[in-house]
């Protein structure tokens, strides 16, 4: 008899067995991966991202419309931005000490938030990231096919601020520095630290999706308007 939880004869078979079908996603040919219902790349995004057709959000994608979030927290009555600070500084606070506990999302939570006030976080940068996803969760509903993938889009953007924690130790043969270990955080962490972001920030996000979207209107209809009266002007 093989030994319980071996990889022997009954898992291996499954194994075998699913490998040869196909990857559950629409429109995904790859083969499954172990026992999974999805192939390695579609699993992986699932785990990180809250869906298998989910992708990151690289900061560079929202850079123009961070730089839009800006200048109009600037134009923004004071008392408004200061609350708004408040409110981030509050979801990033990492508040008492979570007792050791890999299975618990609090657990994570607290460590990364931790990290992030060892390393000295600009809550300002933080509040801008977060706008921005959120404002890009507004604009482009579709690269969010569902509410886990909002939630750790928003919680990736402000966790990925501060460096990762990893060691780094000399390599003499490659002479320089290698790096031992560099961990992603948890992906419970991003759900915890993302819903309390999204939550408390949800509303101003929307309204600065709004206003974004008139002003852009507004620049459109002003260029149209130019042109029509360019192609009515009467030739010398
Ligand atoms: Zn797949």
């Amino acid at each position: 008899m093989p030994r319980k939880g071996s990889l022997a004869f009954p898992t291996k078979q499954r194994i075998a067995e699913n490998q040869r079908k196909m990857c559950a996603v629409d429109g995904c040919y790859s083969p499954r991966s172990y026992t999974k219902q999805y192939c390695r790349k579609c699993a992986h995004a699932f785990q990180r991202h809250g869906h298998p057709k989910a992708r990151a959000i690289r900061p560079w994608e929202y850079a123009a419309i961070r730089k839009l979030v800006r200048s109009l927290l600037k134009q923004m009555i004071p008392e408004v931005h200061t609350d708004a600070l408040a409110t981030m500084a509050e979801c990033l606070e990492p508040g008492r000490e979570v007792k050791r506990n890999l299975f618990n999302p609090k657990y994570h939570a607290w460590k990364e938030r931790l990290r992030l006030q060892v390393n000295k976080v600009k809550i300002p940068l933080a509040l801008e990231h977060a706008l921005s996803v959120m404002v890009m969760i507004a604009e482009q509903p579709r690269r969010f096919p569902n509410r886990a993938t909002e939630v750790r889009a928003v919680g990736r953007a402000v966790l990925r601020l501060v460096p990762y924690y990893h060691a780094t130790m000399w390599d003499d043969r490659k002479q320089k520095n290698v790096s031992l270990q560099r961990r992603q955080p948890a992906a419970s962490a991003f759900d915890v630290v993302g819903a309390d972001v999204f939550r408390a920030l949800w509303p101003l996000a929307k309204q600065l999706a709004r206003r974004i979207e008139e002003d852009r209107n507004k620049r459109n209809e002003e260029i149209a308007r130019r042109y029509r009266e360019q192609q009515h002007a009467p030739q010398p």
